[in-house]
């Protein structure tokens, strides 16, 4: 609110003076204007603010005394049953909002008492939610010292004294702000309530007539937060110590050196791989089937000449005989099984430790895929298809290894949103190809 101050002479005069003279309808929308209120916004608020003041000055309000309770008194007791002839708007919520902000800049010229504890615009916005929480959410007073306590570190963090101006607030600024918060509030359900109590300010603010659907986009989907830190990937120089380790002399050496193949050229899960069977591999097409995957969904994977010859190798060399259709089968006792998911993983687990890696996670080595894949100049939604995501969202993850492709994963989310109710939206599947090209 750079234009209002505090000395301004406005102050030194009686309210209802300033009120008819339109001083405060003035200094609101000078106020309005700042913020980047859309137009047709600032002319509603500007309507509503106007309806008050008649209404004041009709029912010799001791304006001194304006406040919170007064303008729900306004807004749920006259706006409703209005009979003072004033053109006709019936939402409450509108006008609570216009009169929150005709409230904040008197108290900003000095002409009504700030209240108590608040003061800073920062708090008397987060006042203003608190009351909408309590009155349009009927959320009860711990949950609100929760969600306040998130909303207060992102208008500090950002605002400190300043004013709250929405479309200050960038993409990436919430992005960092929700990292730090998830790596304060540990575990996906605290990463939830960071998440939920930004998306309900950002609502209430939308409900106020604020462009907010870049921002809530970044907030859309709770599950990708809990990678709040880079995804882990071994280096090209990692890799490459792997794959020559597995040139090892042991019992199931081919066995392993194929697990680690698919995991590495195919980003398959641990589950996948021990689900593999004969039939999936097409060895004309080279191309294998998935039919297990977790998205429970057929996928056809390009299979790579490396990968599909270390399988081979494998297949005619020291898979046992069995009448298994799956490729891979356990050598030990209980023989004649295909193997399970957890062998997979040691298998991989005992694959770093030869190649004298740090490393455990049998997952890393997707994670590096897809490190690899965007290295490589593919794009997300490429990553997307071949780690077989059926969402986006999933492979956000990955967009922090590679700025430049955010903004255009970004970009096709929804931007709009519902006003109302503010319920969190349903999760947006979008329909992936089923086959690779
Ligand atoms: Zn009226």
């Amino acid at each position: 609110m750079a234009s209002i101050t505090k000395n301004e002479p406005v102050c030194s005069r009686p309210l209802e003076e300033l009120v008819r003279e339109r001083a405060p309808l003035t200094a609101l929308q000078r106020y309005l204007i700042e913020r980047g209120h859309a137009r047709h916004t600032v002319y509603a608020y500007l309507d509503r603010a106007a309806h008050f003041c008649h209404w004041a000055e009709r029912t010799k309000l001791d304006l001194s005394r304006f406040d919170e309770k007064v303008i729900a008194r306004f807004c749920d007791d006259h706006v409703a049953h209005c009979n003072c002839g004033w053109p006709t708007h019936t939402d409450p919520r509108e006008a609570s909002a216009a009169l929150g902000h005709l409230l904040l800049v008197l108290r900003v010229l000095g002409v009504v008492r700030p209240s108590a504890e608040r003061g800073t615009p920062v708090e008397e916005e987060l006042h203003r939610f608190d009351e909408h929480l309590d009155q349009v959410r009927g959320l009860a007073s711990s949950s609100r010292q929760t969600i306040l306590r998130i909303v207060r570190e992102l208008l500090w963090g950002r605002f400190h004294g300043r004013p709250v101006v929405i479309s200050a607030i960038t993409p990436e600024y919430l992005r960092r702000l929700v990292a730090k918060l998830t790596e304060r509030y540990h575990g996906p359900a605290s990463v939830g309530s960071v998440i939920s109590a930004l998306r309900g300010y950002f609502r209430f603010r939308a409900t106020t007539g604020d462009s907010v659907g870049g921002l809530l986009s970044v907030l859309s989907y709770p599950a990708n937060w809990q990678h709040a830190s880079l995804p882990k990937t071994l280096t090209d120089e990692e890799i490459e110590r792997l794959l020559t380790s597995l040139n090892w002399p042991g019992p199931s050496m081919r066995r392993s050196a194929a697990i680690v193949r698919c995991a590495v050229d195919l980003g398959l899960r641990s589950g996948e791989i021990a689900a593999l069977q004969l039939d999936d591999i097409d060895w004309r097409e080279g191309t294998v089937t998935l039919r297990r995957t977790k998205g429970r969904r057929e996928q056809v994977l390009p299979l790579p000449d490396a990968t599909g010859r270390t399988i081979a190798a494998y297949l005619q060399h020291e898979r046992p005989k069995t009448a298994h259709r799956g490729i891979f089968v356990r050598r030990k006792t209980p023989r004649d099984e295909p193997i399970k998911a957890d062998l997979v993983r040691k298998t991989i687990r005992q694959a770093y430790q030869r190649a004298g890696l740090p490393y455990t996670r049998s997952h890393l080595l997707r994670h590096t895929m897809a490190r690899r894949l965007l290295d490589g100049g593919s794009s997300l939604k490429e990553v997307a298809d071949v780690l077989r995501h059926r969402s986006l969202n999933t492979t956000l993850i990955y967009a922090k290894l590679d700025g430049r492709s955010l903004s255009s994963v970004a970009l096709p989310w929804p931007a709009a949103l519902p006003p109302q109710p503010p319920q969190p939206p349903p999760p947006i599947a979008l329909p992936w190809p089923e086959r690779l090209p």
